[in-house]
């Protein structure tokens, strides 16, 4: 008996006592995902019309489970126990328990909310907090909340933060079972000098063949991040005989059912199996004693570069080695090895950041606006940050797939409909309508993943491979093309290592590639779009394509000399040196790599293809917009009109369109001198001066009727100077004295000297220019000797304005001030005079 049966009692009685909700935590093995469905069919937990979904995050679990409980049941595959997958349904009108994967229970809610149908949720290893699983719990959540009170929902995982969880749901059951466990010794490899600095699979090899020929029972579990590292451990281990004393079993999700089955399936013999990470939690294998762990797993990651969420290898946590160390266990005390040093494992992370914090939202925000749902007001158990969505929201926007009030257009809703990462859905909907479906799918499998093309060191094989590698109409468009053109000739190569090697292609990143585009292709028929790419001009179809799926990294070169470029959203960046698109002035990058400088984040663009101008209007009709303005033309040296083209924030085109008519050019001049923009010769100290003199009077004489001359005034000064004038040499030596004295009437003109004198004359007969400054002090500076004599307290306009009297030492620096020199003799000048006598014995000193 499983040791889940534990839970059979206590979850009949909170389902019944009318709970909806439960979190199970329980040991892997223990019979969560295999169980689970059926206590819930058999206990008549579920209506007899209704069915049970468990979400799996991964296919091959679906299926294998799927199969497990089929013939548990002792039923036919599809019958009452199914599965379905991306493209691939084994299910029926029959069915009660339905394995799946994620996009299909997300199409389900947002396609009919209430569910019909469907009795129970179960999402399986809710611990791997995958964005679907987040993004489904709310989805469920909501339709629990509104429409389907009955619905039943389920969280189950081996390692559940079940704390949190039990309060999101809450009210809900928490159900714990234990599980048979054994110790499992734990080593690390950094010891083994031998094999350290080996690719990881020939390390694991040399370590499986030692652990089959030390330990006579038990199987060995090896863990490798993905089908290729599987398929040369397989090699590997060949190579040191293994297959003598075991079986060898890869397990992942590319390989054909039956050898899948045959990874689970007991045998005569001992068994390596060679697994991903869907050994980890979601799948058991009997009879494993020893692991094997590699540390590495493909993961989803947001890639910056890309501006995609890709599969990319990366370290597993602390946790989830744990979890694969922990599989051999299960039926006795265990070993399991890791391939890395005990230092680094304490560096890694204890545990993995749930997608919705780390990866890009823009395939989740689009499915949900295209479903006319607001990510903001679904109930998540734990929300995305406000800025991640509206990064995405910016993105989808510059796509086209969303419209300025943030809802989804009708492209939006095309591209949901895609499984896809909203950049690959925008590029096929546009290759559908380009002609080019076929050729985009292997351009969005080259932009995806790494570059096929190695650099080669023989001068010579790399201008053959270029010549090889270039169609006619192709030459110098894209960088994608010669990729292609490699991906094609690595497959009618058959990704022959000799081959690859000679010509320098990735043959790893060739073989990606091909799968990927056959997903695309697989994937493109699926959505009914044609794929037999009628275009007469492929390379120009495929070009427009890309910009549509690409339009948030439009380049324009900023001159020939350089390779720099300006990209909208006010970026700056330099096309790769080895870009095939350097004769282009408009291009589009499918990659912007971040380079630090000292001046801030510089691009690196790379990927590039060319693009026409006038695409951009035809693609993103909203975003191409044409301006007038005037501007003060810097070689011209005179107002004219310009004609501004702009995509979004790029300025593309700047033409001379005419000259404004005199007085407008006068009202534009006017405004660059107010704006400080436009110097203008004449207008020196003294003309300020003057202002200020003038200020100054207009203050403590108003019986004079002095004008203040404020901002108004000085823009009437100025339009008067610029009045019929349209060079910016004839504004800039104009005078304005001549205006100035207008200001004034006679006896102003003629009182202003007197009153607000611009010197004042000391009493050895010096004259000492005065300070007037803008609150309206007056100051006289002048060193001590030279203030001999002078009036105790000085003052100008008719003794209503007292001057502030800088005192300065011989060496010119000011050593007090006062607007009462009399008391400043009395008192602090015999201080200072014994200060600076000594310093200065030949001045005079009173
Ligand atoms: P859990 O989901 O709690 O990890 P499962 O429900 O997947 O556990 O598995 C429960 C038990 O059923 C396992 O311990 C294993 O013994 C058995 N089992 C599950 N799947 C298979 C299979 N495909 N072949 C053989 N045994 C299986
Ligand atoms: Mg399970």
């Amino acid at each position: 008996m499983l040791p889940i049966e534990e839970i059979r009692q206590p979850l009949r009685t909170a389902l019944k006592s009318g709970l909806r909700r439960f979190v199970l935590e329980a040991p892997t093995g223990s019979g969560k995902s295999t169980q689970v469905p059926q206590m819930l069919v058999d206990e008549g937990l579920v209506a007899p019309n209704q069915m049970v979904v468990v979400l799996q995050p991964r296919r091959l679990a679906a299926r294998l489970l799927a199969r497990r409980v089929a013939q548990e049941r002792n039923g036919k595959l599809g019958d009452e126990v199914g599965y379905q997958v991306r493209f691939d349904n084994i299910s029926g009108p029959r069915t009660r328990i339905k394995f799946v994967t994620e996009a299909l229970l997300l199409r389900q809610i947002l396609e009919q909310p209430n569910l019909p149908g469907i009795g129970a949720i179960l999402l399986d290893e809710f611990h791997e907090r995958h964005l679907h699983g987040d993004l489904s719990l709310a989805l469920a959540m909501r339709t629990q909340q509104t429409c389907r009170p009955d619905l039943i929902l389920g969280v189950m995982s081996a390692t559940l933060q079940a704390g949190p969880l039990e309060t999101y749901l809450s009210p809900c059951a928490r159900l714990r079972s234990g599980g048979r466990t054994h110790p499992v010794e734990i080593a690390y490899s950094k010891d083994a000098r031998a094999v350290a600095g080996l690719p990881i699979w020939t390390q694991a090899a040399h370590h499986v063949a030692k652990l089959i020929a030390e330990r006579p029972e038990g199987d060995v579990l090896v863990f490798m991040p993905g089908a290729y590292e599987i398929s040369r451990t397989l090699g590997a281990l060949r190579e040191q005989g293994v297959e003598r004393f075991a079986d060898l079993r890869p397990l992942h999700g590319e390989l054909p059912p039956d050898q899948q089955d045959a990874a689970l399936d007991p045998g005569p013999r001992r068994k390596v199996i060679i697994s991903t990470n869907v050994a980890e939690t979601s799948l058991t294998i009997e009879g494993v004693r020893m692991v094997v762990d590699a540390g590495l797993a493909r993961v989803p990651a947001y890639d910056p570069q890309r501006h995609l969420n890709t599969l990319l290898t990366q370290k597993i946590s602390r946790a989830s080695s744990d979890q694969r160390a922990g599989r051999a266990g299960r039926t006795a005390p265990g070993y399991a090895l890791r391939l890395w040093g005990e230092n680094e494992h304490w560096q890694r992370p204890e545990v993995e950041t749930p997608e919705i914090g780390r990866l890009d939202l823009s395939e989740t925000l689009l499915t949900l606006r295209a479903a006319d749902l607001d990510p903001a007001a679904l109930p998540w158990f734990e929300p995305p940050t406000p800025k991640a969505l509206e990064r995405a929201a910016e993105f989808l926007h510059d796509l086209g797939a969303l419209d300025a009030t943030g809802h989804a257009t009708e492209d939006g809703r095309s591209m949901a409909r895609f499984p896809l990462e909203p950049r690959f859905s925008r590029l096929l909907l546009a290759a559908a309508r380009n002609g080019c479906v076929a050729f985009a799918t292997k351009a969005a499998a080259v932009a995806q993943g790494r570059s096929l093309l190695l650099p080669l060191s023989d001068e010579r094989r790399a201008e053959d491979r270029e010549t090889k590698l270039e169609r006619p109409g192709e030459a110098g468009l894209s960088d994608l093309f010669p990729e292609i053109r490699a991906l094609e000739l690595a497959e009618q190569e058959r990704f022959d290592w000799g081959w690859c090697q000679t010509w320098g292609i990735h043959q790893q990143a060739a073989l990606q590639a091909s799968k990927a585009a056959v997903q695309f292709l697989r994937l493109a028929k699926s959505q009914g779009l044609p794929t037999d790419d009628p275009a007469s001009d492929p390379a120009t179809a495929l070009r427009r394509s890309i910009l549509a799926a690409f339009g948030d990294r439009v380049g324009l070169r900023m001159d020939r000399a350089t390779l720099r470029c300006q990209l909208v959203h006010n970026r700056r960046g330099d096309l790769r040196k080895t870009c095939v698109t350097r004769k282009a002035d408009l291009i589009v990058a499918a990659e912007l790599e971040e380079r630090e400088t000292p001046h801030g984040v510089d691009l690196l663009l790379g990927m590039t293809t060319a693009i026409e101008p006038a695409w951009l209007a035809e693609t993103f009709p909203d975003d191409v917009r044409v301006t007038s303005k005037m501007l003060l033309h810097q070689e011209l040296r005179k107002v004219v009109n310009v004609r501004e083209r702009w995509f979004r924030d790029l300025l593309l085109e700047s033409k001379i369109s005419g000259e404004p008519d005199a007085e407008t050019a006068a009202r534009f001049l006017v405004e660059e001198i107010v704006e400080e923009r436009l110097q203008l010769k004449n207008w020196d100290g003294s003309v300020t001066r003057w202002i200020a003199r003038v200020n100054l009077l207009a203050k403590v004489c108003p019986e004079h009727g002095f004008p203040a001359i404020g901002p108004d005034e000085l823009r009437l000064i100025y339009e008067q100077l610029c009045h019929g004038k349209t060079t910016l040499k004839e504004v800039r030596e104009s005078d304005p004295w001549p205006i100035l004295g207008m200001f004034l009437n006679d006896f102003q003109n003629n009182e202003l000297d007197r009153l607000a004198p611009e010197h004042w004359t000391l009493p050895n007969g010096r004259r000492s220019r005065l300070r007037y400054e803008d609150d309206g002090t007056v100051v006289l500076s002048a060193t001590v000797q030279h203030l001999y004599d002078s009036p105790a307290k000085p003052a100008i306009a008719d003794g209503r304005c007292a001057l502030l009297v800088e005192i300065l030492a011989p060496n010119q620096r000011p050593v007090q001030v006062t607007s009462d020199l009399g008391r400043f003799w009395e008192s602090a000048y015999h201080e200072v005079k014994k200060q600076l006598k000594g310093r200065y014995p030949r001045h005079e000193w009173r």
